[in-house]
């Protein structure tokens, strides 16, 4: 079986999601963006052990802890699309500009495309390329949990901002509207801010994809 916990952290109340296989006991982080101890309790708690981080994109919030876990734990740090490395490259900045504390500079052991998979335990899980909030931007998909763990693509009411140097509006629409959406009505998603939601209720009641 596959199971997720969602933990928000950092002062932006960012959704990172630990997801673990009960069959094998491992686990994986995605998008963990600091509150290192709380996000690692949450790890030993059930006994499992942590084999990878996977990135949706690489915002301070997302990936803020990614480079000191993965040097403590020994893991790989899975994604996002190559067309982040400048946001990663900027991690620096990023931490001096929202107040964060010094993000531990990091390389990606492998960045994902539209159409690769991912793997935990007994479990795949589906990514998808979906850029505009920025251009390496991914979503993971689990066909085993009908769910979706989509980053700051898409929100409860709400889309992701695009006024960020590589944000493009007209590729956010797009990604949402052919990647997401046709993932179907009743997958439910994980965003990176806020409540969960289904692709239904947003395709038929976001404001911002009528
Ligand atoms: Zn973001």
């Amino acid at each position: 079986m596959l199971h997720r916990l969602t933990l928000p952290c950092t002062a932006f109340e960012q959704n990172c999601s630990l997801l673990w296989c009960s069959d094998t006991n491992e686990a994986a982080l995605i998008d963990p963006g600091g509150d290192i101890p709380m996000l690692m309790a949450a790890v030993q708690q059930r006994a499992l052990t942590l084999k990878a981080i996977w990135l949706t994109h690489a915002h301070i919030d997302h990936a803020g802890a990614t480079g000191t876990i993965a040097r403590t734990e020994g893991v790989p740090i899975i994604g996002p699309g190559q067309g982040d490395d400048y946001w990663i490259q900027a991690l620096p900045q990023q931490s001096q500009m929202f107040g964060f504390p010094q993000a531990e500079h990091f390389t990606p052991t492998q960045w994902l495309n539209q159409g690769d998979t991912v793997q935990l335990g007994a479990h795949t899980l589906q990514v998808l390329h979906c850029p505009g909030h920025t251009p390496g931007h991914v979503v993971f998909y689990s066909p085993d949990l009908k769910h979706a763990f989509v980053g700051d693509v898409l929100f409860a009411g709400s889309i992701g901002r695009t006024d960020f140097p590589g944000g493009n509006h007209a590729d956010l629409i797009h990604a949402i509207k052919h990647r997401l959406f046709a993932l179907g009505d009743d997958v439910t998603f994980t965003p990176g801010h806020g409540p969960e939601s289904t692709l239904g209720e947003e395709r038929l009641y976001n404001p911002y994809l009528r």
